[in-house]
């Protein structure tokens, strides 16, 4: 029987396309007068015209393109779920199957890259009016460069050693390598934003920040307050939750100290993240757990299916029970769905993806928020607050990097009008 190829933590999962396999891959587009790819991003980038510069041997015209509609580019064509955005409407769906536009617009990416192209440059003009961004994840970022691009001065603010939110400390490597993340990065500090790290911002900073001059405020500070559940020995050592886990990975280089038999439960693209992670580190058994069916559960079937494929059980319609150990995790004992059944197994990591909420926001300020403690703003991004505005997972509970970024451009269009009306 052959043997799955597992791979390391550093290796990528799926590989580009070569500018041969990229011709031929634009080749198969249709060219649709109405393009109907166009309309599934939510950033609104236009694939149609990027695949047809392609075709037409344009890398420069279809890496521009991309990048002036959205500064983390490099980002989204690794991770974002273009089967239920701009591949699920493309009219190929029809006749074969969709166009591969995530990975051509990796290819166009890649080729910006290669061919060492600066795009976007940030008007010599300045505008008056300072902005400070808090959180430096794909919707700050993407805010931020839209100022800069319109002439104002930017400044990020990121409570972490390093930029980048969940790209940086979170979505395993293998699915988005750091170079691509900095290389996204790059194009915003090309801009001349300013990006702080290792300053968390809180009501003492913004006066600070007022008295320096900052005007106005975009507050994209994610999901980062993770949640344990209130079960008997959730307190040992080796039970983590998904983001320390997985910032773990990330900060050790694949190597966080987790055992030989390591547990994840939940059931969204996360506690597949933490399996792929514990996986490609090296543990010898990697389970995950999870309290209903494989149709009820939230990740992408894709990643369900390359979980499956590494060799990676999972088990469903069974939630936790309880923990035991001697200070440390030893065992994880589950229920079962259907109130009789019970299970015990031996673990030495038990990671919990059971879900993320904001932390504290009145730590910044006295926002409006959602009864899961986000922030409420108009469709516009404005918050409860004179001139501060926000976008990204704080305000939508948690959904993907592209529906980040379009929050942080919409939130950028209604804070030029605010900065041009002072
Ligand atoms: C494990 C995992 C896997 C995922 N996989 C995918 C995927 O495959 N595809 C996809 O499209 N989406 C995926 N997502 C979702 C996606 O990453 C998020 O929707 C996106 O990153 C949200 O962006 P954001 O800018 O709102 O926040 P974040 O990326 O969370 O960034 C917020 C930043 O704000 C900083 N911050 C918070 N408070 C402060 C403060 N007071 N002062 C300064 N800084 C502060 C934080 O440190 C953080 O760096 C995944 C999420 C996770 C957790
Ligand atoms: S919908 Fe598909 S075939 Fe039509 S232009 Fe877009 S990528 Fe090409």
């Amino acid at each position: 029987m052959s043997k799955v190829k597992i791979g390391t933590y550093f290796e990528e999962a799926q590989c580009g396309f070569t500018p041969r396999t990229a011709m031929e891959e634009a080749a198969r587009c249709l060219l649709c007068y109405d393009s109907p790819c166009s309309k599934g991003c939510p950033a609104g980038t236009d694939p149609a015209k990027f695949i047809r510069s392609i075709r037409f041997r344009n890398v420069k015209g279809a890496a521009e393109t991309i990048r002036e509609n959205n500064v983390m580019g490099g980002s989204c064509a690794m991770v974002c779920p273009y089967d239920r955005m701009c591949e699920e409407a493309c009219s190929r769906c029809g006749i074969d199957k969709p166009i591969e536009i995530g990975r051509l617009q990796r290819f166009a990416m890649e080729q910006e890259a290669a061919f060492g192209m600066k795009i976007l440059v940030a008007p010599e003009e300045k505008k008056a009016g300072k902005v400070a961004c808090i959180g430096s994840g794909p919707a700050s970022l993407t805010c931020a460069a839209e100022l800069a691009k319109a002439g104002y001065e930017v400044t990020v603010f990121e409570a972490m050693e390093k930029a980048g939110g969940v790209l940086t400390y979170g979505i395993n490597y293998s699915r988005l390598p750091q170079e691509v993340v900095d290389r996204d990065i790059q194009a915003v500090t090309d801009l001349g934003v300013e990006i702080v790290c290792g300053c968390k911002v809180d009501a003492k900073k913004i006066e600070e920040l007022k008295a320096d001059g900052y005007v106005a405020f975009f507050v994209g500070a994610g999901l980062w307050a993770a949640k344990l559940p209130d079960i008997e020995g959730a307190n040992l050592a080796g039970v983590k939750t998904a983001v320390d886990f997985l910032k773990d990975a990330r900060v050790s280089g694949g190597k966080a100290d987790m055992g030989k038999k390591v547990i994840v439960i939940g059931g969204g693209n996360v506690a597949m993240d933490c399996a792929l992670s514990a996986k490609l580190m090296g543990a010898e058994h990697v389970a995950i757990w999870y309290r209903r069916t494989i149709e009820e559960a939230p990740a992408d079937i894709a990643e369900i299916e390359h979980i499956l494929s590494l060799g990676i059980p999972m088990t469903t319609n069974f939630a936790p029970d309880f923990l035991e150990g001697d200070g440390k995790v030893e065992f994880m004992h589950f229920k079962g769905r259907d109130g009789v059944s019970s299970a015990k197994v031996q673990v030495d990591t038990v990671v919990f993806a059971i879900g993320q909420a904001p932390e504290e926001m009145a730590e910044i300020a006295e926002f409006a928020k959602n009864p899961k403690g986000g922030l409420v703003v108009d469709e516009s991004g404005k918050t409860n607050l004179e001139g501060f505005f926000a976008a990204g997972d704080i305000v939508n509970g948690g959904k993907t990097v592209v529906e980040a970024v379009a929050g942080g451009k919409a939130a950028a269009v209604e804070m030029i009008a605010y900065l041009e009306k002072r």
